[in-house]
């Protein structure tokens, strides 16, 4: 484990029930992130919630003291568009079922969004936690994917968890109503567990695997997340997940840490952390930072 920890360039970050519950920041978040510049790990903190852009997220982070930037704040939105431009390049014309801050992160990018007409054809559908999501515009998302259109789910979410007295209704169940509707599966389901997030944050700093902690509190979508990236998968008990339900997960964490102080401890005393650096890029497996074949390839170095 001191070999993987001292590999470790960059720490990305769940943030319900890792750095905060609900809206209060844990008292170990501001020490931990401190440490983190102290060793030189930069981090990005991870969401699979689309509804809210990059801008609405910092300033969510923002009003319970954290400051971060645009490029530490990675959201299931900025994975599937990264996976469509990569995956999909035909992909230009959408019809997406998002909120207005998700639809402008697209049309941002140069994505063409297509009004909700029998006339404006695309060539697929994004299905997003669409918030502000009405019955006209459902159908006709299904009208497209009836005319087998593909479609792309910004994260499997079934609901959003909330402590008021509703069922927040989520991207999964969106997904599930097309796909009952339709017949039609979707093409992909981006967000947690899907390792494109993690990919995504690779290319970003231009990092392999194995230099990258995931540290989350849900076993089945941060865990497995990093498990399938190849990626250390840290789980912090301070969320939903007690000890009984780590030791009980397959594949289990690589780290069972009960908060992030524990966890930066670990890091901290990691024997030749400093004298590692950069020769985390010389084990046979991967390649060397700045090579150009990390960056946006198709063929990434992800175990299966
Ligand atoms: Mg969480």
């Amino acid at each position: 484990m001191n070999k993987r920890l001292s590999a470790i360039r960059h720490v990305a970050l769940d943030m319900d029930g890792t750095i905060y519950r609900g809206g209060t920041l844990f008292e170990t978040t501001e020490p931990f992130l401190a440490l983190l510049k102290e060793l030189g790990i930069s981090y990005t903190f991870l969401t699979n919630n689309p509804s809210k852009s990059v801008t609405d997220y910092l300033a969510h982070l923002r009003e319970i003291g954290i400051a971060a930037t645009e490029d530490q704040l990675y959201t299931s939105t900025q994975a599937t568009i990264e996976y469509l431009s990569e995956e999909w390049p035909q992909v230009k014309r959408l019809f997406v079922l998002g909120t207005p801050s998700m639809c402008a992160e697209f049309s941002g990018v140069g994505f063409i969004l297509v009004p909700d007409s029998p006339e404006a054809e695309p060539d697929a559908v994004v299905v997003g936690y669409d918030t502000t999501l009405s019955y006209p515009r459902l159908c006709r998302a299904a009208w497209w994917i009836s005319r087998d259109k593909p479609y792309f789910g910004t994260n499997p979410d079934r609901v959003c968890p909330t402590d008021q007295p509703t069922v927040m209704v989520d991207c999964g169940a969106i997904c599930a109503a097309l796909e009952a509707a339709t017949g039609h599966k979707p093409a992909a389901v981006l967000g947690k567990p899907d390792p494109a997030m993690i990919r995504g944050i690779l290319h970003q700093h231009n990092l392999q695997p194995q230099n990258l902690a995931m540290v989350g509190d849900r076993l089945y979508t941060d865990i497995a997340m990093a498990h399938r990236a190849g990626a250390l998968g840290v789980l912090v008990l301070t969320g939903e997940s007690d000890a009984e339900d780590a030791a009980q997960y397959s594949p289990a964490p690589d780290l069972v840490v009960a908060d992030l102080a524990e966890f930066g401890a670990q890091l901290r005393s990691c024997p030749n952390r400093a004298k590692s650096y950069p020769d985390g890029a010389s084990s046979p497996n991967i390649t060397k930072p700045g090579s150009g074949a990390a960056k946006r390839s198709p063929n990434r170095i992800i175990p299966a």
